[in-house]
């Protein structure tokens, strides 16, 4: 229940305040700048009394709950000091060698000692992998669109083996990305990033949303998450955000009857189009909140989606610590806006994050410089955009920190496409897999999925100049094979 406060902080995280850059009380979270109010769930609950904006509130217990459970998945199973307390608690002996001294070997396995607290531990994937024929033709299979029915024919294993596999490799694959993760850390801190953002199962209504963040250029995916979580069940209640499960999705919403597709001519049209989607939803980050169809997933639980990208962009700013200016290229999408604006606040004070959305047609030629640019101020937001047309192609940017003077620079530069390509690549890849029938409410097998594809992606996948993205950046000398990444 609401005590007429802001949702208390949580770990020192405070998400709860103006987003509007230009004003006062920007990044402030004292009660006395808002109207707070909870007796009508229809309308907002924050407004801002020096700008008038009202940015929905959240959970902030439940967005670190969420960062967590982001971070287990991508290294929860890399070898790291499990004591917790201890300096090196799960601090990856991949990514930070100086804290552990090899120690002897477990059978063919490698053995660390932790140089705090001196447990020993030894990395489940130190060994030549004993299954790696078997993996490397069924991942052979897998991406040359076989269905799982047929791959477990010919590989004479059942259902449940094809799974148990999977989930070694996506393992083995994450400890693969580890290094060239940190490798990319490091060398890639002038790259502009992007963010691109999609339904996992495009022909399936089940409310899984699924974010990817990495380099603009080359298309290294860095991060991914989606808003589900296989091993949380759903809540039976609507419940406000100030309650302990405000992050999960009840089966509850606003269903509508008959569907309308207006498709917009033109640019401007289609981004204003946007915006009055945007302002149907009654939490204008929450995508579940306005009229629409969601089957639910039959097992698992859903997630706000705010607090998937808010916890996205956590993970993104603990990892990028060290890097000067950071350029995050984004679709035309307020959930995406306000967790970046909200978790990279000092940054953009300081003038040293940018985040800009882009839109642009199908006839816009990548890197073509801009012709003439008309400045519009739109929405109850008053962004500023640039558009710029070139006979039928058209694109349009605009800086969520309100700079200007670049826009030729920028609608030059920015680009989504890469990150794009990525997910549809994985839905074409994978059209077998994601459009079972029986996998349509069951999400839950494509996670181990995300995590191969991710790897194949960096490592394997070769542009028509036969580079993979690792290569382009200079993070590996050669395209690796499905035997280099099950190795
Ligand atoms: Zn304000
Ligand atoms: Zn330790």
């Amino acid at each position: 229940m609401s005590t007429g406060k802001l949702p208390p902080a949580a770990d020192g995280l405070q998400l709860n305040f103006c987003k509007t850059l230009a004003c006062r009380n920007f990044g402030l979270s004292d009660e006395k700048y808002y109207l707070l109010q909870d007796s009508d769930p229809s309308r907002p609950g924050l407004v801002c009394r020096e700008c008038g904006a009202f940015p929905p509130l959240l959970n902030n217990q439940g967005v670190i709950e969420e960062l967590s459970r982001l971070k287990q998945q991508d290294s929860g199973n890399l070898a790291a000091c499990n004591t917790e307390g201890c300096e090196a608690f799960d601090k990856p002996v991949l990514t930070h060698r100086e804290h552990y001294h090899a120690f002897g070997y477990s059978g063919e396995r490698q053995r660390y000692r932790c140089k705090h607290c001196q447990a020993t531990f030894v990395d489940k994937w130190s060994n030549a992998n004993p299954k790696l024929d078997i993996q490397q033709r069924l991942l052979g299979l897998l991406f040359t669109g076989h269905p799982v029915r047929e791959i477990c024919r010919k590989l004479h294993i059942n259902p449940k083996t094809f799974y148990d596999h999977l989930e070694q490799i996506a393992a083995r694959c994450r400890n693969k990305l580890a290094s060239v993760d940190a490798r990319f850390l490091q060398l890639a801190k002038e790259n502009p990033l992007a963010s691109a953002l999609t339904t996992l199962q495009p022909r399936s209504d089940n409310g899984v949303m699924w974010l990817t963040t990495g380099d603009a250029e080359h298309g290294y995916v860095l991060l991914q998450n989606i808003n589900y979580s296989s091993d949380e069940e759903k809540p039976e209640d609507i419940e406000d955000v100030y309650a302990e499960n405000a992050r999960l999705m009840p089966d509850n919403f606003n269903h509508f009857t008959d569907s309308f597709e207006s498709n917009p001519e033109g640019l401007l049209n289609q981004v204003n189009e946007k915006y009055k989607e945007v302002l149907s939803r009654s939490n204008v980050e929450d995508l579940y909140t306005r009229p629409i169809h969601v089957d639910y997933p039959s097992k698992g639980c859903l997630i706000r989606p705010q607090y998937a990208a808010y916890a996205q962009y956590l993970r993104l700013k603990e990892l990028t610590e060290g890097w000067g200016d950071l350029k995050v290229y984004l679709p035309q999408e307020p959930l995406l806006r306000s967790a970046i604006i909200s978790v990279f606040k000092d940054r953009l004070q300081e003038k040293q994050c940018h985040p800009i959305y882009v839109v642009q047609n199908a006839q816009w030629l990548e890197h073509d410089s801009a012709g003439s640019i008309d400045i519009m101020l739109l929405s109850w937001w008053r962004d500023r955009w640039a558009f710029t047309q070139k006979g039928q192609a058209a694109k349009a940017i605009c800086h969520l920190g309100k700079e200007s003077g670049s826009e030729a620079e920028w609608l030059q530069q920015a680009t989504t496409t890469a990150l794009e390509d990525y997910q549809d690549r994985f839905h074409l890849h994978f059209r077998s897999l994601i459009d079972e029938p029986r996998r349509r409410l069951r999400p839950g097998g494509l996670l181990p999925l995300l995590d191969i594809f991710r790897a194949w992606n960096n490592l394997c996948h070769q542009n028509s100049e036969g580079v993979t993205p690792a290569q382009a950046l200079g993070l590996a000398r050669h395209p690796y094979t499905l035997a280099n990444l099950l190795a």
